[in-house]
């Protein structure tokens, strides 16, 4: 974060500026007293958790007291906040199960969302870049932000002194990395900092971790898999096969009639009928991809 570089006053200006959905004249308006709401509206509550972002909250506080501005209480009422558990370290198991509760379980219990089992969901898997840099978790005691793949080679606890100055080093040497990207989703269940050198097998323990996280942290209890998506990347999709079309729907099964003669479907599935899918956001990357390089190739070919 570029916390320490600007004050957070200078933050929320420099972001009004960069931002047009955000309401500049309220914001300046706050800024110079001349804005008090008492109502807590939503336009209060949305100023309140942009200045809670981007300021933290003693600044929410500081503006609290002085213009009225929805306190963090508040904001917690009215707001659902999710906590996501970054990885550390290698993926575990636990860490899906508890992503797993404080993210979805429990937000869609807050929201009142019903939960039945008639509905299913679709695990997606994809990468955001992060900025390369390890930070300090303070509930763990120790450091993130190191590739997961790697990190199993270096204590990422902070007990002593020379344990930071060990990190450092094996950092230098290259035996560990800082993650470039972070594998996430839509309610995330896991975020691993990636040096993007996983293989095949790296993948299908990540895919059945997750799998194995879901059904023991209690999500087959709510809502069952449907699928499991893979974004365009080739390891990816190349694991997503072994794992997801292992096993042949039993000609016994009531679905076989339905589905035994449909042209350009095939009858594979993982474990508890999970199928294969993929990201339709990478398809039409693709596609849009092959016609801008027909077109150019075309263009090159035909038009003088
Ligand atoms: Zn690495």
């Amino acid at each position: 974060m570029r916390r320490g570089l600007q004050t957070p006053l200078q933050l929320i200006e420099m972001n009004t500026l960069q931002t047009e959905h955000i309401n500049r004249l309220k914001l300046q308006d706050a800024l110079e007293r001349g804005y008090c709401p008492h109502g807590h509206s939503s336009e209060a509550n949305d100023l309140a958790l942009l200045i809670y972002h981007l300021g933290g909250a003693n600044l929410l506080y500081a503006l609290n007291q002085r213009l009225h501005i929805p306190s963090l209480r508040t904001l917690c009422n009215k707001t659902c906040f999710v906590k996501l558990t970054p990885t550390i370290s290698h993926i575990t198991v636990n860490t899906i199960k508890e992503n797993l509760q404080t993210i979805m379980l429990a937000t869609r219990m807050n929201t009142g969302s019903t939960v039945t089992r008639c509905r299913g969901v679709s695990l997606m898997i994809d990468e955001t870049a992060q900025e390369e840099a390890a930070v300090f978790m303070p509930k763990s005691n120790s450091v993130a932000g190191l590739c997961w793949t790697h990190s199993h080679g270096v204590n990422t606890s902070l007990n002593t002194y020379q344990a930071a100055l060990n990190i450092v080093s094996t950092l230098k040497e290259g035996s560990v990395h800082l993650g470039k990207e972070v594998t996430d989703g839509f309610y995330p269940l896991l975020a691993a900092p990636t040096c993007k050198t996983e293989d095949v097998v790296d993948m299908e323990y990540i895919y059945n971790t997750v799998m194995d996280g879901w059904e023991q942290g209690g999500g087959g209890e709510y809502v069952d898999i449907w699928s499991f998506a893979t974004d365009g990347d080739a390891t990816r999709r190349k694991a997503g096969h072994k794992v997801f079309l292992q096993t042949k729907i039993s000609i016994t099964s009531p679905l076989y009639g339905l589905l035994a003669n449909m042209p350009g479907l095939n009858l594979y599935t993982g474990n508890g009928y999970v199928m294969l899918n993929f990201n339709y956001k990478h398809i039409f990357k693709t596609q849009i991809y092959f016609r801008v390089l027909h077109t150019s190739a075309f263009m090159r070919r035909h038009v003088p």
